[in-house]
């Protein structure tokens, strides 16, 4: 339903997965689509989405995901456009990633390595603050989270 939250990346610790606000620098975060959808399993980390994966791996996908939700309840959700009548409707219920403070992961990453890179020229002061302007331009939040298996 085009939400774009699949493409944000996530993190597991033992039983759950957490969601976080860095996503795949081929999404487009004013759209929620991919930049490259025909070639996106080409991306490092990119899967494609099929009847075994939501089977043996439900968790790769949020829980509100339209793919989820009809196989494991099997209805859409009740943001889905075509329950809605309204293709505006997933933005409105708040599920899109426009809606949402999100931050791509390779600028983030890009700019820790510079900055990895820097550290024998820096003080610990100086590479302090510069850590802090990462964070600030760049900070990791987890959005939600939840168990692994359904
Ligand atoms: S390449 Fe895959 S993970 Fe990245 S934005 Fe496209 S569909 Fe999402
Ligand atoms: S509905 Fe599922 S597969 Fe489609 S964009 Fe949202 S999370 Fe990804």
């Amino acid at each position: 339903m085009h939400c774009g939250k699949c493409c944000l990346l996530k993190w597991q610790k033992k039983d759950r997965i957490y969601f976080s606000n860095l996503c795949c620098s081929e999404l487009d975060i004013e759209t929620g689509l991919c930049r490259c959808y025909e070639q996106r399993l080409n991306v490092s980390g990119c899967r494609k989405v099929t009847p075994q994966l939501l089977k043996t791996q439900p968790e790769l996908l949020p829980e509100g995901c339209a793919y989820r939700v009809l196989t494991e309840q099997g209805k859409l959700p009740d943001c889905h456009p075509l329950v809605t009548g309204d293709k505006d409707s997933v933005r409105k219920a708040g599920m899109s990633v426009v809606t949402m403070p999100i931050q791509s992961a390779a600028l983030r990453q890009q700019a820790v390595r510079q900055l990895r890179r820097q550290r024998h020229r820096l003080s610990a002061a100086e590479f302090d603050e510069k850590a802090m302007e990462i964070e600030i331009k760049f900070p990791l939040v987890f959005l939600e989270d939840y168990a692994v298996k359904p």
